[in-house]
């Protein structure tokens, strides 16, 4: 799950790490009101207006505005709320339709009083499964170009990794602060913000932190100016509080049709559908519709109770994509039976009355040849199989 930036401040704001502060906004008035309540708190005389979006790169796609006077704040606010921002990270980048602001945050301005004595660093944690290690991976030169930087200049890039049982020890933050080439009193704030951030990383149960820019500022002070937070969401079960703050405004509408039904979906630009019981079945399923020559046009997991409700409702998801020439559906009765399957198959079929593509149903497992009867003297066009690679087999004939 992702948070948006202002979410993602608040999380690292509990754990003491320096952010630049802010105010969410929804309309202009409210930016106004905003901006008035953070210059009375924080002092700042110009503002940022920022879109909270779940993408990155706004400032190059113009969603991100250092507003100098209220009629720049109305300006911005106005231009940015509402519009179809387009960054390198929304779906089809500068090029694609971009994606609807519906918030704002009205941030103070952290580079003032001097600009030009201010340095931006680039930060992330994620975890690198290969090593079996978190890993702290920064750089010198942070900022709007830092996808530049990495596949450029690659030797300006560091990494750090940390042992999760042992965590972040000391000398690995001096390590960072040194080659960030730090000193004095940024040095020193340097460490106390590595470590809250690291911290909140362990406490909050995330998977990736991007801190871009980290700033070191004219008085040394350094200051999370933006940050992405993505978190596991196997972990979201133990921080209800973070749960919360799911935007679902932000997600692939279909996928959050299927979580509310306990369906577990993730759309993939394939043209055969797939409807399995199982996460690991479900994998395997869509490598053999691979190699009969289709690619998956999703993954879908109903989970372990397979009912012709259920079934329905997959159904109906799947053949929302125009993309779906077949289905291929592949369930092992090991706690349900075939045949009660299978009339959830002929029965949604019917139910749905507009079944335009060709289905095939592989069952196997307990009265795996009751339910091929009852499929094969449906009537419809349901093909049946219970060997995988006969099932393979009809995919590729009915999508060649
Ligand atoms: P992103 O483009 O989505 O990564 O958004 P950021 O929050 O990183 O902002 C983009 C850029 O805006 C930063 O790299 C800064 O150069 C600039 N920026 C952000 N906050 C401030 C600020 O408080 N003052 C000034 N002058 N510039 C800022
Ligand atoms: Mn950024």
């Amino acid at each position: 799950m992702n948070l948006h930036e202002y979410q993602g401040k608040e999380l690292l704001a509990s754990y003491g790490v320096e952010i630049q502060r802010g105010k969410l906004a929804y309309t202009v008035e409210e930016a106004v009101a905003g901006f008035h309540q953070l210059k009375a708190e924080t002092g700042t005389e110009f503002c940022v207006v920022k879109a909270q979006i779940h993408a990155g790169g706004r400032g190059k796609g113009g969603g991100v505005k250092l507003a100098k006077n209220i009629d720049e704040l109305k300006q911005f606010a106005g231009n940015i709320l509402g519009m179809m921002l387009k960054t390198p990270q929304t779906p089809g980048g500068l090029e694609g339709e971009g994606k609807l602001v519906r918030k704002v945050l009205i941030a103070e301005d952290t580079y003032a009083p001097d600009f030009s004595a201010c340095k931006e660093y680039y930060i992330s944690i994620l975890m690198d499964r290969e090593k079996k290690r978190n890993v702290i991976v920064y750089s010198t030169e942070g900022g709007m170009n830092i996808e530049e930087v990495a596949e450029q200049t690659p030797h300006l890039v560091h990494k750090e990794y940390i042992d999760p049982t042992v965590g972040l020890l000391d000398f690995q933050k001096r390590n960072i602060a040194f080659n960030l080439g730090l000193s004095g009193n940024a040095y020193k704030n340097f460490l106390k913000f590595i470590t809250s951030l690291y911290n909140a990383f362990i406490g909050s149960d995330a998977s990736l932190f991007e801190i871009n820019p980290c700033l070191k500022t004219g008085d040394d002070k350094i200051i999370a100016v933006d940050c992405k937070v993505t978190l596991d969401d196997n972990a979201l079960f133990r921080h209800a509080d973070l749960e919360a703050m799911r935007d679902t405004d932000e997600e692939d509408p279909t996928e959050v049709e299927a979580k509310s039904y306990g369906l577990n979906y993730v759309k993939l630009d394939g043209n055969v559908g797939c409807m399995v019981n199982g996460a690991g079945l479900a994998m395997a399923t869509m490598d053999i519709i691979k190699l009969s020559g289709g690619s998956p046009a999703n993954f879908l997991d109903v989970g372990g109770t397979a009912d012709a409700a259920r079934v329905e409702q997959a159904f109906r998801l799947i053949l929302r994509d125009s993309n779906v020439k077949a289905i291929l559906i592949n369930i092992f009765g090991g706690i349900v039976r075939c045949d009660r399957v299978a009339q959830g198959v002929v029965d949604a079929y019917k139910n749905l009355g507009n079944v335009h593509v060709p289905i095939i149903v592989r069952l196997q497992g307990t009265n795996a040849d009751l339910a091929k009867q009852l499929i094969d003297n449906s009537g419809l066009e349901v093909h049946s199989a219970i060997a995988l690679q006969e099932a393979a087999d009809l995919i590729k004939k009915v999508i060649a």
